[in-house]
């Protein structure tokens, strides 16, 4: 494709794609309607008079291969939840990516824990199982690995990392519904998988979140920290240790359900135009795509992530995404800030190991650094229209690329 930068929408050209030629999130129809409508005439909006929650739940554990599921508020307390589930406390360190959404560190701290940075696999984006074992300490007491995307991370490398040096595994699975990593969906594949059902995500009530485990004492714990400390089948001023109050409401629990059900269908969607998007840029001069790993059974597909290195160098990677904005690709992203570029965050991780007088372990991060400068994602919205569709995105994409890297 011969595409010179002035014929770019940003310089004026014609944009690519029309507002009607995207795909939108949500999909909903009548079932969402109605169950919603059903929890409503029954009058019992919370999970403590029905059993809408609690059929979501089972139903969403089976579907993750999980023997239990709790939910709760969202998937940034679920994730606290995890940590201190798993007895993670005031001082522990926590391993985490730094190229993630916040909350994945953010949480640690929330239970008075310091997050410490791993480095991620450039390739990929996602947590490096070898940095994750450089940075251990005698204070880690667990890893939070991001099935960032929706692809699975190396779990046997982590699950064999958490036996070694006795730390918990915590699964961030707020995109990776679905996603399976040797055959077994994620989510209890380590200690506890966390969820989010937030409105961007690929199941959605708007807001929203899981917990799941295949331990039995994880999950009575669990259950008691989203529940005011009650446990399971006990009275209700009985409270046998502090938890919040995070539960969900039917409500939303109706939505979840018309949503799970209607997940395999759009993942299938996903999944075919995320392969035919692949086709359509793998050979395009600038675009690296993440290799293909057949240990990645099913991939979650909630972004549709590339790297444009040579713009990313010639720090272009910022207009290359308002120049898709402009060829009708509004939800194309330059991605994440690394968390360890987030003043905020690292204020807060060094107040605390500062109070306690221990050192805060701040590793170099060049591939966390290296890929917030290059990469470009699609929302997975994007991945849920007809083949035309689908093609008319990659067009943009390639145009874009092309006609910047024309003018380097
Ligand atoms: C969305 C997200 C979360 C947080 O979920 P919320 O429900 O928005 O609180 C955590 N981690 C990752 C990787 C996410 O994408």
């Amino acid at each position: 494709m011969t595409v010179h930068e002035s014929t770019l929408a940003l310089h004026g050209g014609p944009p690519a794609l029309r507002d009607n030629d995207l795909p939108t999130w949500p999909v909903f129809g009548e079932a969402e309607l109605s169950s919603v409508h059903d929890v409503i005439a029954s009058g019992k909006w919370g999970s403590i008079h029905g059993d809408v929650v609690a059929g979501f739940e089972r139903e969403f554990a089976a579907y993750q291969d999980a023997a239990h599921g709790i939910c709760l508020a969202n998937g940034t307390l679920a994730i606290a939840v995890a940590l201190r589930a798993a007895g993670v406390g005031i001082g522990d360190e926590v391993i985490v990516p730094p190229y993630t959404f916040i909350a994945t560190a953010s949480a640690a701290l929330f239970v008075g824990a310091v997050p410490v940075f791993a480095d991620v696999d450039p390739a990929t984006h996602l947590l490096d199982p070898h940095a994750t074992e450089a940075t251990i300490t005698s204070r880690t007491k667990a890893v939070v690995v991001v099935h960032l995307a929706g692809r699975p991370a190396d779990m046997d490398a982590f699950a064999e990392i958490g036996r070694r040096h006795g730390l918990a595994i915590i699964e961030d699975c707020a995109q990776a519904h679905g996603a399976a990593y040797k055959g077994r969906r994620v989510g209890a594949i380590g200690d506890v998988g966390t969820f989010s059902f937030q409105s961007s995500k690929n199941i959605t009530a708007g807001e929203g979140g899981a917990v799941t485990t295949d331990d039995d004492a994880l999950a009575a714990t669990l259950y008691s920290l989203v529940n005011v400390g009650r446990v399971p089948g006990g009275g209700w001023y009985e409270h046998a240790s502090v938890g919040y109050n995070l539960r969900l409401t039917e409500l939303q629990a109706a939505l979840l359900r018309a949503q799970l059900a209607r997940h395999p269908a759009l993942q299938d969607v996903r999944e075919r135009n995320a392969t035919l998007l692949s086709q359509a840029l793998a050979d395009v001069p600038g675009i690296r795509l993440a290799p293909e790993n057949p240990d990645v059974t099913a991939h979650g597909r909630h972004l549709f992530v590339f790297r444009v290195p040579e713009l990313g160098a010639g720090s272009v990677r910022d207009t290359a995404v308002k120049a898709l904005a402009a060829e009708g690709l509004p939800g194309a992203s330059a991605g994440y800030v690394p968390l360890h570029r987030n003043e905020a965050l690292m204020r807060e991780a060094r107040a605390i190991a500062d109070r306690l007088g221990q050192p805060y372990p701040l590793a170099e991060l060049p591939a966390a650094d290296q890929v917030s400068a290059d990469t470009i994602w699609l929302p997975q919205a994007y991945l849920l229209g007809d083949e035309d569709q689908t093609r008319a995105i990659a067009a943009a994409v390639a145009k874009v690329v092309t006609g910047l890297r024309a003018a380097l």
